[in-house]
């Protein structure tokens, strides 16, 4: 499933080739034929990002939620003829200019202010979005507080921190050195904000290069980021029984929250992060 920075970098190009532009709409599938035709011939006045969900600002009022889920895909066409869609498109949304196909969503509906207001109320704070970092990390400390399940289980809960996924929160908790099993209460305050701040580095950097990468060029002796391999690219997600890039520990696996998780038992001892 894509995480929180492929929705902001869908939202920021989307914004640029469509955005303030009048849209034709249309659902070439049909199951989303009544909410095009609403959309149509409308302009399109902003689209923004909460964690892993997409909202579609249009004149008059209507906000069009979008979450991808695990098979959703966009194409976006910069060209004023782009192919046709294929018929399990959901949504094609086209200005003079530029073309987005929206296939396969979760979701893909037109809300109301105050459905919008319950569900963003649901989501924990993201680091892609404007607004105060004291106030945002007040807000994770307060959701890590709450919960007795392990941190490693805690970060993919878009209620705690919105936007994490599978690979960022292998990825971030390696790189902060704290035990995937410790419960989210017992963090200690530094921890805390460590594991925020770089949660935020490693998602804005996400955004804006368009991939994954956490390692430092230092630890897999590459020169630039350009350089690296796909299997160069990160520290501990998917590297079951591989050497730890820092201290060369064969990476451990386990389940938690029904997805797998890696770490470094050496960089991230049991009870690390108290
Ligand atoms: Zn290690």
């Amino acid at each position: 499933m894509p995480e929180g920075h492929t929705i902001h970098r869908h939202a920021r190009t989307q914004r640029g080739a469509i955005g303030g532009q009048l849209i034709r709409a249309a659902s070439p599938q049909g199951r989303f034929a009544h909410g095009a035709k609403r959309l149509d011939g409308r302009v399109l006045e902003d689209i923004d990002a909460h964690g892993k969900h997409l909202f579609y600002r249009w004149e008059g009022g209507d906000t069009l939620h979008v979450h991808l889920g695990l098979f959703g895909k966009f194409k976006l066409h910069r060209a004023p003829s782009p192919p046709p869609p294929s018929e399990n498109t959901r949504l094609t949304m086209s200005s003079v200019t530029a073309t987005v196909y929206l296939a396969g969503p979760t979701i893909c509906e037109l809300i109301d202010p105050h459905q919008e207001e319950a569900l963003r109320a649901r989501l924990g704070p993201d680091p892609l979005r404007n607004g105060s970092r004291r106030a945002k990390l007040a807000a994770f400390q307060a959701n890590l507080a709450r919960r007795r399940i392990p941190i490693g289980a805690a970060l993919l809960d878009q209620r705690v921190i919105a936007g994490i996924g599978n690979v960022y929160r292998a990825e971030v908790l390696f790189r902060t050195g704290i035990d995937p099993h410790l419960p989210a209460a017992a963090l200690a305050p530094q921890a805390v904000e460590r594991l925020w701040s770089e949660s935020s580095r490693q998602l804005k950097q996400g955004e804006k290069a368009g991939r994954i990468i956490t390692v430092d060029l230092g630890d897999v002796g590459a020169r630039r980021r350009t350089d690296l391999a796909r299997g160069e690219r990160l520290y501990a997600y998917g590297r079951t029984g591989e050497p730890c890039r820092r201290c060369g520990t064969p990476i451990s696996a386990t389940e938690m929250a029904n997805r797998t998780i890696w770490w470094c038992s050496s960089c991230q001892p049991a009870g690390a992060g108290t």
